[in-house]
């Protein structure tokens, strides 16, 4: 199996994390990779390390154990809050997670105290976009039945944005995660040292130099491999965007009209698609479909050719004016964007290639 194919290029992904981690040092940042949308790679994480990143975190427990089986030894996050029916195996293969319920924080603590380890603790806050965190006004009543569980070592404060309510991290709302920390600090008689202050919707004001002075950790997946910042997926500069691309290949190419015969009901998805008529269209059908990438995560290399539709299994593209370029047999790129390239690295279909700059070319089968 050949096609189709995503090819992740790492060098650009180590080159873009340098840039990154250039970033964090100059504000005493750890920047920690984030493979998720890559499955969590090994070799993604491989060039995110050689880049810079102290630690790898993913939101699924079976990529930190393929991470870790891979051989990696820096500290492994689990991003996801766990599910407290996994608190054993979050305790076995994570050094870190993120929480903010005293349940599976007590499951976390039974299971490191059974494990004889001790499992570092983030509590994450929620500043406003509702996604995963306590309200900062319930964070101090929670943090006082759990900070002596056993087992447990809690490190500090996390938060995040942009990801259920768009909210966009400020001076001013990752301040309030600054006063918490110190708040409990003082009234717990503890030290909270690590404020980890987001994603990658945090590097506009790393790069204004704007993020507050205590914030100290990044959790950045999409900055380092698609080299865009995601408030407004503005390219990050000095950074590369070309990191991956799908191929897939041309299996019809014929003209047709461009509005369909007979009558029309509901397409294969239960939608009701409305056509233009631009008269004959010479149109490519390409052999990936839904079941390997999301179409709207697809933008066609080539100029002037446009995605016209998707099934489960086909793509067809309107060549008009570039058909020669697209024989039967012949190859389309795309470029991903984050919906794109983790529909295709998720698909058992899509095969899987790295470039290495020094003619090194490996391709694990999925
Ligand atoms: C996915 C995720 C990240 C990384 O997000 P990017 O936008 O890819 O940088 C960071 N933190 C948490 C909790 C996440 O779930």
């Amino acid at each position: 199996m050949a096609y189709p194919k995503v090819i992740l290029n790492l060098d650009y992904i180590e080159a873009n994390t340098g840039v990154i981690a250039h970033h964090c040092r100059r504000h005493a940042i750890q920047l920690v990779g984030v493979t998720k949308v890559c499955c969590g790679s090994p070799e993604v994480a491989g060039a995110m390390l050689r880049g810079g990143a102290e630690i790898l975190a993913d939101s699924r427990l079976d990529n930190l154990a393929k991470l870790r089986r891979a051989g990696i030894t820096v500290p492994l996050m689990l991003l996801r809050l766990p599910m407290v029916t996994e608190a054993q195996d979050v305790v076995s293969l994570a050094d870190i997670s993120l929480n903010s319920e005293v349940k599976t924080l007590r499951a976390l603590s039974t299971a490191a105290t059974r494990l004889n380890k001790k499992h570092r603790v983030i509590l994450m806050v929620d500043l406003g976009d509702l996604r995963e965190g306590l309200l900062p006004s319930t964070a101090e009543k929670v943090f006082k039945k759990v900070y002596r569980l056993p087992g447990l070592e809690f490190i500090g404060l996390g938060t995040n944005f942009a990801c259920y309510g768009g909210v966009v991290p400020t001076p001013e709302n990752l301040n309030q995660l600054v006063t918490l920390r110190d708040k409990l600090e003082r009234d717990f008689q503890v030290r909270l040292p690590v404020l980890s202050g987001g994603n990658s919707s945090s590097i506009p004001l790393l790069l204004s130099g704007q993020i507050p002075p205590q914030i100290n950790q990044l959790r950045i997946g999409e900055g380092i491999i698609l080299g865009r910042e995601t408030i407004h997926r503005n390219p990050i500069p000095g950074t590369c965007q070309d990191t991956a691309r799908l191929v897939a290949e041309v299996i019809e190419e014929q003209s047709k009209p461009s509005i369909p015969r007979g009558e029309v009901s509901q397409d294969a998805f239960g939608e009701h698609p409305v056509f233009i008529d631009r008269g004959e269209r010479c149109r490519a059908i390409l052999a990936v479909g839904r079941q390997d990438v999301t179409p709207k995560g697809l933008e066609p290399l080539t100029p002037g050719l446009e995605i016209i539709g998707a099934s489960s299994d086909h793509l067809i593209i309107d060549v008009t004016g570039r058909h020669r370029k697209f024989p039967i047999g012949s190859t389309m790129e795309f470029v991903l964007n984050y919906a794109g390239l983790l529909g295709a690295m998720t698909s058992p279909y899509v095969e899987k290639e790295f470039l290495y700059s020094q003619n090194r070319q490996g391709t694990v089968k999925p």
